[in-house]
């Protein structure tokens, strides 16, 4: 099961939940803000929450996410290069805001990496590094369910934005033809700040 729930924060934000149907389990991606909000649908559900999986270390995507941690006593999972994002306020874009963000505790990953969950071993995410908005963007992918979040990689209307630091609009290009538009074209894409779009249908606007 997916459920998108659209966060209000500076900007507003899509925050998914990947649940297996089975077990109740699974993860949050990208809770960017309103952890109590977040939390209260967890909780509601009866869900259980194994990991947080961040796309990118933007602040619109990570806001809620140190709080999560500790109130679900799940770890925060973020590719190694977009690490440094975590712990500064300048390059995730919050410095400015009156209301600095950090993330000090989260695990690395990495690319081809398979992320299993404890209580469905069939239920699983693969990572794999789409860089470019970020030098760490990664984009978590299920064949079992047709979907990817590539969180601000692309979106309906097109590319992401690659004027922020540390972005790069030619690396960003690569990362959509070689990474995404490679899987199969029914793949439905999940991004941060649109609505879904197939791979099919992302071709037919970029190509
Ligand atoms: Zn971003």
């Amino acid at each position: 099961m997916i459920k998108e729930l659209q966060v209000q924060g500076v900007f507003a934000e899509n925050t998914y939940f990947y649940i297996d149907d089975h077990s109740k389990s699974g993860f949050i991606i990208d809770p960017g803000a309103q952890a109590g909000l977040i939390y209260d649908i967890v909780v509601r559900n009866g869900w259980t929450i194994e990991k947080i999986l961040l796309t990118h270390g933007h602040f619109d995507h990570i806001g809620a996410a140190e709080l999560l941690r500790e109130k679900l006593v799940a770890p925060i999972y973020i590719y190694p290069e977009d690490a440094p994002y975590l712990t500064d306020p300048y390059l995730n874009l919050s410095g400015n805001s009156g209301q600095p963000i950090t993330v000090p505790h989260y695990e690395e990953m990495y690319d081809g990496e398979i992320i299993r969950l404890k209580a469905n071993s069939d239920f699983y995410l693969k990572v794999i590094h789409t860089p470019g908005h970020t030098p760490g963007s990664v984009t978590y992918y299920s064949p079992n369910d047709n979907a990817a979040f590539v969180g601000d990689l692309l979106y309906q209307h097109g590319p992401g934005l690659t004027n922020f630091p540390g972005g790069n609009r030619m690396v960003l290009e690569e990362s959509i033809v070689n990474k995404i538009f490679t899987l199969p074209n029914k793949t439905v894409l999940l991004s941060g700040h649109s609505s879904p779009i197939t791979v099919g249908q992302e071709k037919q606007i970029l190509l």
